[in-house]
């Protein structure tokens, strides 16, 4: 598989201990995460930055996946009173139903400014693929037990993720459009920039977005002590848990930072994955991790909750160049938590 691509930027300061700084070649993956908000800078320098998400609206599509199953059990029932003519009879309303929720999403595309049509995702697997940790991202002394740090998902889909990081644009408009496009996306979010609005984030979830962990204050992990990094991350599941009512299966590091401590403690405290990303999406360009500078089956890509005071663009913008990126390629977008 590709490379990350070894890229440095002048601002990005170097922290000695960051795991993601061992992944390719040794002497650190610049790609630098800068923040610049006051406050919030110091740390902007390492890696890259994540972005969380969540499923917007996938409703149609999982419901059609339902009645793919029931299908496919109707067709496997010896003599079974559904027979063959009932199975083709689901399978032609499913049909049906894909075909139907493709012309709305065109209505949805065209009304929201898009280039094209986001395309229709495969229904998710029904079990999901094993992920393993991408080679150049172990941590000293780590093992198979330990959450996977992985990049791109495995699939032969064309298929890419969708995530937003941080939480500090609430635009509503955002959640509409994705509802309306039916473009699942995940979050994940740092508390110190959700908490003045946890209601935002309530709406997302309540329209399919999954919430996920990015730590209470966004700070460098390997920086920390063991206590500190626990604080950090557990706390944040604690309080996704209590504000929302689920606690997050993904942690995402702040700027792709962590040690052996932050993946034991992530598991600790009921992390099953630490996705990262392959590609980050501005609303002005792309920025490729791989050599190749194309998006691949399973990729992961980043972007964030962001507005027009830290980029070229409103989060509208920002969707409808990283969708024309991704349909232009082939790809569609599905939601991450169906297979991590
Ligand atoms: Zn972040």
């Amino acid at each position: 598989m590709q490379l990350v691509r070894q890229k440095d930027e002048p601002d990005v300061k170097r922290r000695g201990s960051g795991r993601t700084g061992q992944a390719r070649g040794g002497t650190g993956r610049g790609r630098g995460y800068l923040r610049r908000r006051p406050g919030h800078a110091v740390l902007a320098a390492l890696l890259v930055a994540a972005v969380g998400s969540g499923c917007a609206a996938g409703t149609d599509s999982h419901t059609a996946t339902g009645a793919g199953r029931t299908a496919k059990a109707h067709a496997g029932q010896p003599g079974g009173p559904a027979g063959n003519a009932g199975a083709a009879g689901v399978r032609a309303a499913q049909a049906e139903k894909v075909r139907l929720a493709q012309a709305a999403r065109a209505v949805a595309a065209k009304k929201w400014g898009l280039a094209g049509t986001p395309l229709a995702a495969p229904a998710p697997p029904a079990v999901k693929p094993h992920i393993t940790t991408r080679k150049g991202f172990e941590v000293e002394g780590g093992d198979d037990s330990l959450p996977p740090v992985f990049t791109t998902v495995p699939t032969d889909k064309k298929i890419v993720f969708l995530t937003m990081d941080d939480g500090d644009d609430k635009d509503p408009e955002l959640l509409r459009m994705m509802s309306d496009l039916d473009i699942p996306y995940s979050a994940f979010l740092s508390d110190y920039l959700v908490r003045d609005d946890y209601g935002y984030f309530k709406d997302a979830q309540a329209r399919g977005v999954s919430l996920n962990n990015h730590t209470l204050n966004h700070r460098y992990l390997p920086g920390l002590s063991r206590d500190e990094q626990k604080k950090e991350i557990c706390d944040q599941q604690d309080i996704i848990e209590k504000e929302y009512g689920t606690r997050p299966r993904l942690f995402r590091p702040p700027y792709g930072n962590y040690n052996g401590d932050t993946l034991r403690i992530a598991k600790a405290c009921g992390i099953t994955g630490v996705p990262l990303w392959s590609e980050e999406a501005f609303p002005d360009h792309m920025e490729w991790r791989e050599e190749d500078q194309d998006l691949h089956p399973g990729d992961i890509i980043l972007t964030h909750f962001r507005g027009r005071k830290d980029w070229k663009g409103a989060m509208p913008d920002l969707v409808r160049a990283v969708m024309k990126v991704i349909t232009d390629k082939g790809y569609a977008v599905a939601r991450l938590e169906d297979y991590a």
